[in-house]
């Protein structure tokens, strides 16, 4: 039987961190902002955006919704962004995409301040990633990858790490992320030749496809830790992961569920970097 390794536990324990952050800030007269740009009324983004405001308000950070219309027009987004990013009682920014058709998505995105680009949309924070200077963020869920690992003692230097999907949301960086943690970094995709033997060379495996159940047993040994950042839907309608988690959780040291793994972290890591922000700490929050 794997390890579980939860999100609550570390989410409760950042919960902490960060209140204690927050009265500090808001002794200097500063309280943390974020501001959530949506555009449209697409599902997932409602319930992110729900999971959000509620756990903003729990903090005690100051969260507001932009909302346009489906049809709206790159002006009036970019409108928006230019407030954003005007505006000193905004720290962060989470803009939920794919925009509409009609957006080009990158000018809006690299038109956000890196400085409150908390989800690590734009090139400057892509920037501040890769090169580990400047201002700017990682994207959440990689953060929140670290964060899991940090947060139940993994260690990640020296250790081999794969991670299988090379999205510039996860896979490319928490690939980075990794590497600057000093852990030996294989990046797989879909051309990825043998799949199954390299990820059986991984002491940790990082899922990020969106294909669901798909990593089996033939993909795992004992030893390993899992972290599944995968979000699906299965043939019943039940939520689930990446990983084929009962053919595997008996044979893994350690293993994310899904849900009630990594998703419900992405949120916290939100928050941290909006706190990061409001403190002025502009540097990605994951590097060493
Ligand atoms: P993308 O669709 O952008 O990227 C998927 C990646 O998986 C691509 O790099 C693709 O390779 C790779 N891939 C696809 N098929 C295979 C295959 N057969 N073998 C190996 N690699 C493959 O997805 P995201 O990165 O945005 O998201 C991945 C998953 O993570 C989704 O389930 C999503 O819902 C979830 N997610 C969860 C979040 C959370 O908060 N927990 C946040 C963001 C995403 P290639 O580049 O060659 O096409």
């Amino acid at each position: 039987m794997a390890k579980l390794l939860l999100g609550k536990p570390v989410i409760d324990s950042l919960r902490e961190e960060l209140k204690g952050r927050i009265a500090a800030l808001e002794e200097r007269g500063v309280k943390p902002g974020l501001a959530i740009v949506r555009v449209g009324a697409r599902p997932d983004d409602l319930t992110y955006e729900r999971t959000a405001l509620k756990r903003a308000a729990g903090l005690g950070i100051r969260a507001r919704t932009i909302t346009l219309p489906e049809n709206a027009s790159q002006e009036e987004l970019m409108d928006v962004i230019a407030w954003v990013n005007s505006d000193p009682s905004i720290h962060g920014c989470l803009m939920f995409r794919p925009l509409p058709e009609q957006f080009d998505e990158e000018a809006v995105c690299d038109a956000l301040d890196p400085a409150k680009d908390v989800d690590g949309i734009g090139r400057g924070s892509m920037a501040a990633v890769f090169t580990g200077r400047g201002p700017g963020y990682a994207p959440c869920t990689a953060a929140a990858c670290i964060e899991m690992l940090d947060a139940y003692d993994i260690p990640i230097a020296g250790k081999r790490v794969v991670v299988v999907g090379r999205s510039l949301v996860v896979g490319k960086p928490v690939s980075v992320l990794l590497l600057d943690r000093h852990a030996t970094v294989t990046t797989c995709h879909s051309r990825t030749g043998d799949l199954p033997a390299i990820v059986r060379k991984g002491d940790v495996v990082i899922l990020a496809t969106g294909r669901a159940k798909a990593y089996g047993r033939d993909f795992f040994h004992p030893g390993q830790t899992v972290l599944d950042v995968g979000i699906n839907v299965d043939e019943a309608g039940n939520l689930c992961g990446d990983a084929d988690f009962d053919a595997i959780e008996p044979i893994v040291d350690a293993i994310t569920p899904v849900p009630r793994g990594i998703g419900g972290v992405t949120t916290s890591m939100l928050m941290k970097h909006v706190v990061e922000a409001a403190e002025g700490m502009v540097t990605p929050s994951c590097q060493t």
